[in-house]
């Protein structure tokens, strides 16, 4: 049994820093400099690259906001819903340096129609539920940037 006073775990360990700022955990192609996340377990994915040497890096903490959407309804298992459930968004950001595509929750508590295309947004780690787990999971998610914790 999980002692309800135990703080939350990382629900994907290794896939991201719970440090402040939080980051996640890329890999970089030594051989073309491309970036990619999750991290690869084999050699680079780029066709006109041969190199294997994939090294793991820190992802920019910040981004911009390159596409939503917003699910109103509750999502069907195994995804664990807070209860009682609440409308979020998805948000797929750009990274500011690496300019690749993340996706991720937006934080509870930001008005959805808020949300604008190209909008500063942060990496935050927050808890999610699960199940048997009263804490939750730490997992990333996105917010407008400078807004309140
Ligand atoms: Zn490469």
């Amino acid at each position: 049994m999980p002692s309800t006073s135990s703080p939350p775990a990382p629900l994907l360990p290794g896939w991201y820093t719970l440090g402040e700022p939080p980051q996640l955990i890329g890999s970089h192609c030594a051989g073309c400099g491309s970036h990619y996340f999750p991290r690869l377990a084999t050699g680079c994915r780029n066709p006109d690259c041969s190199d294997s040497r994939l090294e793991d890096v820190p992802l920019s903490h910040n981004g911009r906001l390159w596409s939503f959407t917003t699910a109103s309804y509750q999502p069907p298992a195994p995804y664990v819903a807070a209860e009682p459930f609440v409308p979020f968004a998805l948000a797929a950001v750009e990274l500011e340096r690496e300019r690749m595509i993340v996706l991720g929750q937006v934080v509870a508590g930001v008005d959805l129609d808020t949300l604008r295309i190209g909008m500063a947004m942060e990496l935050v780690i927050e808890p999610v539920p699960a199940e048997n787990e009263p804490a939750g999971r730490l997992l990333w998610k996105w917010r407008p940037a400078g807004a309140a914790p």
